[in-house]
This record gives structure tokens, sequence and C-alpha cells, in this order.
């Protein structure tokens, strides 16, 4: 493969390296981040992973998050890593708007970049690219670049939590039309690389403050709306809910979900207010594309999760999704476990 080689012969001989991924990483972008940069100190470089946000709580067990540089923290420091690196990997994203007042730092840098991504419709900022929408994750995509770089006997445990992590977020614990018979072969691997699935997974997923609880039931209970007429159901969030339950960051992860889980909904939406932003997050199941609905609201994502914003009022944009759900209502009836 052509982009193996070109990044065997750029890592050849110890490099300055640079890892980032885009802003609110979730564990897909954490994981595969720091997988990376365990192998890539492994293999005689010095890495450094500067995330241009602030990450979840959640995911600071993963070996290697003390030592994230996360940039609006130190911004001069952030500037210094890319200034001076060789080479930038940009993954989990590959538009570099993904990395707000970043951008011009990566976009500016003499380094070589290099995309490892997912997601459809690349901007094409990078040198290398190594781009999959049919991968499950980042994290799937790093574990086979070093497969194929002759290196899986030196994958280790820290490497293993790291991927494990991407991997099994971005999946929804291996129950999306994204896991493949290749993922659980891998994940096969990195469990006899001794990770412990039980724990990493009670890590992410059973370390919640009881007010998260709360604060779903609320939001199930009052703020959830089910069109059966449409097979769609979606939540809608007002500013004041995330006051009432001191909401953070990262908090309203896996919502969806839950109108996804009803019988017979082809299409779940959640709607909430961020920094003055309506933000929506889609899901969608059968014919039924998240992302094109995503499309409509100045966004897009893959297939089955997209996500979009838009300006207007969280009521006007209710108003406009509406609209669209009747527009779409033939695509939104169909029946998709047929
Ligand atoms: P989530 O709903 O979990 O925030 O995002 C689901 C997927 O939609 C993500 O993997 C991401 O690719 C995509 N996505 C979310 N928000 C946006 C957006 O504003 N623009 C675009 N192009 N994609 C988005
Ligand atoms: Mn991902």
């Amino acid at each position: 493969m052509e982009q193996i080689e070109a990044l065997q012969q750029l890592l050849s001989r110890p490099r300055r390296i640079a890892i980032t991924t885009h802003q609110k990483p979730d564990g897909d972008a954490m994981g595969s981040s720091l997988g990376l940069y365990h192998y890539l100190i492994k293999k005689g470089h010095r890495v450094t992973v500067v995330s241009p946000t602030e990450y979840a709580e959640f995911l600071k067990w993963i070996p290697g998050s003390d030592k994230v540089l996360v940039g609006p923290a130190d911004p001069d420091l952030a500037r210094w890593t890319f200034d001076g690196a060789d080479l930038i990997f940009c993954l989990d994203f590959n538009s570099l708007s993904r990395i707000n007042e970043f951008e011009p730092m990566v976009r500016d840098s003499y380094a070589k970049k290099i995309v490892i991504d997912h997601h459809p419709d690349p901007e094409g900022f990078e040198d290398i690219t190594f781009l999959d929408t049919a991968a499950s994750s980042t994290a799937e995509m790093i574990y086979r670049i070093i497969v194929a770089c002759g290196d899986k006997d030196i994958i280790d445990l820290p490497i293993s939590e790291a991927l494990y992590t991407g991997v099994m977020t971005d999946t929804g614990s291996f129950r999306f039309t994204n896991t493949s018979a290749d993922v659980h072969y891998m994940v096969g691997h990195l469990i006899e690389c001794g990770i412990n699935v039980n724990r990493i997974h009670d890590l992410l997923f059973a370390n919640f403050g009881a007010e998260r609880f709360k604060f779903l039931g609320y939001c199930l209970l009052n703020c959830m709306h089910v069109l059966p007429e449409y097979k769609t159901a979606y939540l809608k969030l007002e500013k004041e809910v995330f006051k009432q339950f001191n909401v953070k960051a990262g908090d309203t992860e896996g919502l969806v979900n839950y109108a996804m889980s009803i019988k017979d909904i082809n299409l779940a939406i959640l709607i909430t207010t961020q920094d003055d932003l309506v933000k929506m997050s889609f899901r969608s199941r059968g014919e039924v594309s998240a992302s094109e609905f995503a499309r409509e609201f100045d966004g897009g994502g893959h297939f089955y999760a997209a996500g979009g914003k838009s300006k207007e009022s969280l009521e006007d944009t209710e108003k406009r999704l509406l609209q669209l759900l009747e527009e779409k209502k033939e695509i939104l009836l169909t029946n998709a476990l047929a």
C-alpha cells in the first residue's frame, strides 16, 4: 500500500511528532490518539498529543492522558509543538475547522500532515491520507496501520487499552452497523494483549455521578417527543435544563440512543443549545439517512450517525425539523427491521 510505504519512510528516523484530534474529543478521538502516541513512543519518536479543547473526565484514565496537552490551557506550548513538529497526525477528523483556533497553526506548519479518519467529505489539507468511511473507528484504522507496518508484535497493554476504548465507544459497544468481523478479530487480539474488557467498560460507563441519571430521567420524562406518524422521536432540551442539573460537557452523550431504542423508530434527534448555537444529533436505521437530515442543518457525518447546527432559535429549528419530517415522510415510514 502506497500510503503505508510513504508513512514508513517518514518514520524511518526519530521525529518530533504532534498528534491532534477534533474539538470535544470523544472516546475514539482520545483512544486513537493515545494508541498512536504509545506506538510512536515505542518506535523512538518524540510525541505530544494536543487536544484543541478540554475533554471529558470519563476518558482520563486512558494511559498517557496525564501527558496530553490541552491546547487552550497553554496556547504558547501548543503553537511551539505544532511549529516544531516534523509530522502532524490529524486523527478522527478531516477538516481543520474541527480544531478551532489551532487551525492556522496546523495549516501553516511546515510539518508533513497525515490524516487518519473514517468520516466522509475530507477537506484535503494534508500530505498523506488514510481515509476509510467503512472503518468502525479511527482506532481500528490505527490498529490496521500498525499491523501493516509489520509491528503487530509490539502492541502492548497501553496501546491495546487506548485502541479498545476507541473501537468500543464508536461501535456503541459493538452493536452499531459498523461492527464488522474485523472489529471482533482486532478486539480478540487486544484481549490477548491483556486488556480487561469489564474494567474498561466500567471505567467508561459505570463511573457517572448520580446527577447524570436524574438529568436523564428528567429529559426522558419531560423533553422527549415521540411521533409515530413519522417513525421519529426527538429530545429538545432548553438551556434552563442544563443549568438546573449542572450538566457538563459529555453528559448529553448517548441521550439520542434512548429515543432510537423505541419500537418502530427510524430516526432520532437530540436538539440542544450550545454557546448560542442550536446543536443537533441525528441517528437513523434502515433506509433513512441521518447525514441527509444533518446536511439540511449545516452539518454532516456518517449515514446512520450525524450532526448539525442552526443559528435559529430552538423553536424555529424545531419547526424546520417538523417540516422536513413531513417532506421526507415516505422514506421515514419504511420498515427498517423487515
Ligand atoms: P454526535 O451526534 O455524536 O455529536 O456526532 C455524530 C457524528 O456526526 C460525528 O461522528 C460527526 O462526524 C458528525 N457531526 C457531528 N456534528 C457535526 C457537524 O456540525 N458537522 C459535520 N459535518 N459533522 C458533524
Ligand atoms: Mn471516530
